[in-house]
């Protein structure tokens, strides 16, 4: 199925406030929950809302939404009904009580029961230079993790024998209540709501089934990144229990300062000073750029605070060929000290007239002078 519009998923305006697009999320989640819609679409758009609402919740995920669609979206979405609940369990929580049964059936049907688990996802905070922010760099990453233990390899018993079933809840790791229109399911406290209990505790993991690690990626970063952005490195988050997959990395990327350069979205700022007769009567003018110099045409007339701009030399779009612009803002800077010529050649041009304060005074003059 083709991706569908954030906004028109959700029913939504482009303008929607937060609590509008949480309460727009809650009703499509309860219309498509594939325990409650039989539609066979139903599954995909129930993901897809859970996309929706994941961006648009996002202050920096959403502007990023609004200003490049869903070409700015790499890595979004979900795979599996079940990854929409572990990833919001919170907000089913939220909306329909503490241990609704509204997520966790769908999670149970896919084999909670068995302990079958997506990892967790974990988030690194990178910082990179701004230089290697425009131009794309290769960075180490090392951070510590959580993966299946490799000496009972998750089974969590010495000498790879098996947990004995939990009597409290007859291993089914929950305890059933039944609440009006839900049923309430609350994991059992015997057992932690794995539905096993451990006599003989491996001894590397200490019966938890999983250690720590220290894992070492190389995370390519491509031309043209922002901060606050955030990368995707799938499978490389917690490992999964029972079988199940990975979480990712999350890479969040966080950018430096230029001593030079002001940086907006894809076009860069620079300042330059320009002296008072360069700016009135024009002429050429070398400007520093990324990749080397530009030689650039001053026109004549010029004020403090005109801009001239160079096309393609700011920063690249992400995942594009095309490039931002380099915008150079000319400073109009006026002698503090005069040489003695200079004075003469400037109380000459004062004399030919052309000050606009001059021409105030005379504005002024005329107001009082008809009283
Ligand atoms: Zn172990
Ligand atoms: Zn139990």
């Amino acid at each position: 199925m083709s991706k569908h519009d954030y906004y028109e998923l959700l029913g939504v305006d482009r303008s929607a406030d937060e609590s509008t697009i949480k309460s727009a999320y809650r009703k499509k989640a309860l219309e498509y929950h594939p325990d409650r819609n039989s539609d066979p679409k139903a599954e995909e758009l129930f993901k897809q809302c859970a996309e929706a609402y994941e961006v648009l919740s996002d202050r920096n995920k959403r502007a990023r939404y609004d200003q490049f669609g869903h070409a700015g979206m790499s890595g979004q979405g979900f795979q599996d009904v079940s990854d929409v609940f572990s990833s919001f369990s919170d907000i089913f929580e939220d909306f329909f009580g503490f241990g609704s049964a509204f997520g966790s059936s769908f999670g149970q049907r896919r084999g909670r029961g068995s302990a079958v688990r997506k990892g967790a996802d974990l988030e690194y905070e990178l910082h990179i230079d701004f230089r290697d922010a425009v131009f794309g760099v290769q960075k180490q990453v090392a951070y510590r993790r959580q993966i299946t233990c490799t000496r009972c390899h998750g089974t969590r018993c010495r000498d790879g024998a098996k947990p004995a079933s939990c009597a409290a809840c007859h291993g089914s790791g929950q305890m059933r209540k039944t609440q009006g229109f839900f049923s309430i399911a609350t994991p059992c406290s015997a057992c932690g709501g794995v539905g096993a209990v451990i006599n003989d505790p491996c001894s590397r993991c200490r019966g938890k089934g999983h250690v720590s690690e220290e894992k070492h990626i190389t995370v390519k970063i491509p031309p043209g990144i922002d901060d606050g952005m955030r990368l995707r490195v799938g499978g490389a988050g917690d490992g999964g229990r029972g079988g199940g997959a990975n979480g990712d990395l999350h890479v969040l990327l966080r950018i430096g300062a230029s001593k030079r350069y002001r940086r907006r979205d894809h076009n860069l700022f620079v300042s330059e000073d320009i002296g008072i007769a360069h700016a009135a009567l024009g002429g050429k003018m070398q400007v520093k750029t990324l990749t080397g110099v530009e030689n650039i045409t001053v026109p004549a007339g010029t004020q403090h605070g005109d801009q001239i701009r160079i096309r393609g030399q700011g920063v690249p779009v992400l995942g594009g060929s095309r490039h931002g612009d380099l915008i150079v803002e000319l400073k109009v800077v006026v002698p503090r000290k005069l040489k003695r010529e200079q004075r003469e050649l400037l109380e000459k041009f004062a004399t030919l007239g052309d000050d606009p304060s001059r021409k105030h005074d005379s504005f002024m003059h005329r107001i009082f002078s008809h009283d």
